[in-house]
């Protein structure tokens, strides 16, 4: 079987899942998220998420939309933040989009007191015809992806097979992929080489930005990944914090792969939504204030708290922990561009 089947019988088998059985994210789970890490995170991207409401036109009713809100963290906190503007809250009518029971247990739990006001989807085609702001932290990398190999041949796709023992293994396999939507140089990479594409994130990025285009709004997605189409593996599997065999641990490991930004960027694009530039959730998180909110918020905590204070915030921004790998993306509806030149990662980079 492909890789993208193979992802998504492990991901989201109802028997023998991981995202249905098993506990994810948290200390006592398999990873960790930024949300997790800090309030702050929720904090920063309820502030973006107010200026692009204000930016739209501050539409009522809208839609504030999560895709794949793990424990409902980001939520709370970002909700928690834009209570402070007076009528954001009442004019949001709030969608999570999640496909685990499990999940949407935790979700029920930590956001209890906006439950009169949420709605659980399992898909994006399911959303009202609103304006719309979608936020979503470590979703895209969920979705299932295909692998494809270089041979002496040419490029197959990589494959998973079972050998005689009954365990799986990689095989090469039959189907080829579409070079046009390969790197330039594909056809020299050397024997071995390996590309990943995601038809499954490619469409959900082209519904996405369809609806933006088509009702208003705008959407930020932050996921570890890369800024350019590139080669090499990335497939990976995460139990326990620790990297382990994706096909020894089927079921019972977090299965992810990089995103290919640059990939996303061309599918919104072509569906007539501006894309912004991609930053590193360093910078991000910089240009939104994060050292100003890691201030205040520590102002009246004891020496101990501030200095928690302060490592949860490089690690969410210093390159060598999330700051660098992890890239944050943005779109919005192309007639509102002018409104959102001062909103990160729209906005350019101040080279001091
Ligand atoms: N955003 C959260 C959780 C990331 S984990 C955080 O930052 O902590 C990925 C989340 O996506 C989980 O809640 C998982 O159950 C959900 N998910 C996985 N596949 C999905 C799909 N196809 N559609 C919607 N949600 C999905």
């Amino acid at each position: 079987m492909s890789v993208a089947e193979y992802m998504h019988l492990c991901l989201n088998d109802p028997r023998h899942g991981y995202y249905p059985n098993q506990t994810a994210i948290g200390r006592e789970g398999d990873f960790i998220t930024a949300p997790e890490i800090s309030q702050m995170f929720g904090e920063l991207i309820g502030i973006w998420v107010l200026a692009i409401w204000q930016a739209i036109g501050k539409p009522n009713p809208f839609i504030l939309a999560e895709a794949g809100p793990g424990k409902g963290t980001l939520m709370a906190d970002l909700l928690r933040a834009t209570a402070k503007h007076p009528g954001f809250n009442g004019c949001a009518k709030i969608k999570l989009i999640e496909t685990s029971s499990a999940m949407i247990k935790e979700q029920k739990d930590r956001l209890s007191g906006h439950l009169d006001n949420i709605e659980w989807l399992d898909n994006l085609d399911q959303l009202e015809d609103l304006p719309l702001i979608l936020i979503a932290n470590e979703f895209l990398d969920v979705l299932p992806f295909r692998q494809f190999i270089k041979t002496k041949k040419g490029w197959f796709e990589h494959c998973i097979g079972l050998n005689e023992n009954g365990r799986p293994e990689w095989v090469t396999g039959t189907a080829m992929p579409d070079l046009q939507k390969m790197p330039e140089t594909a056809n020299s990479a050397s024997d071995g080489s390996v590309f990943e594409m995601s038809p499954a994130r490619e469409a959900w990025m082209q519904l996405l930005s369809e609806r933006i285009v088509k009702f208003g709004g705008g959407a930020l997605l932050i996921d570890y990944g890369h800024a350019r189409s590139q080669f090499g593996a990335t497939f990976q599997a995460v139990r326990d914090h620790k990297q382990v065999d994706p096909l020894e641990t089927a079921g019972l490991a977090d299965l992810t792969a990089h995103v290919d930004f640059a990939a996303l960027q061309r599918v919104s694009t072509e569906a007539g939504a501006l894309a912004s530039q991609i930053l590193t959730q360093g910078e991000f998180l910089q240009m939104m204030g994060l050292a100003e909110r890691a201030g205040t918020l520590g102002a009246d905590k004891s020496t101990k708290q501030q200095v928690e204070i302060r490592s949860q915030a490089e690690r969410l921004v210093m390159p060598e922990q999330m700051g660098s790998l992890f890239k944050v993306m943005a779109i919005i509806s192309p007639e509102v561009a002018s409104a959102v030149i001062n909103i990160p990662p729209f906005c350019t980079i101040d080279p001091s």
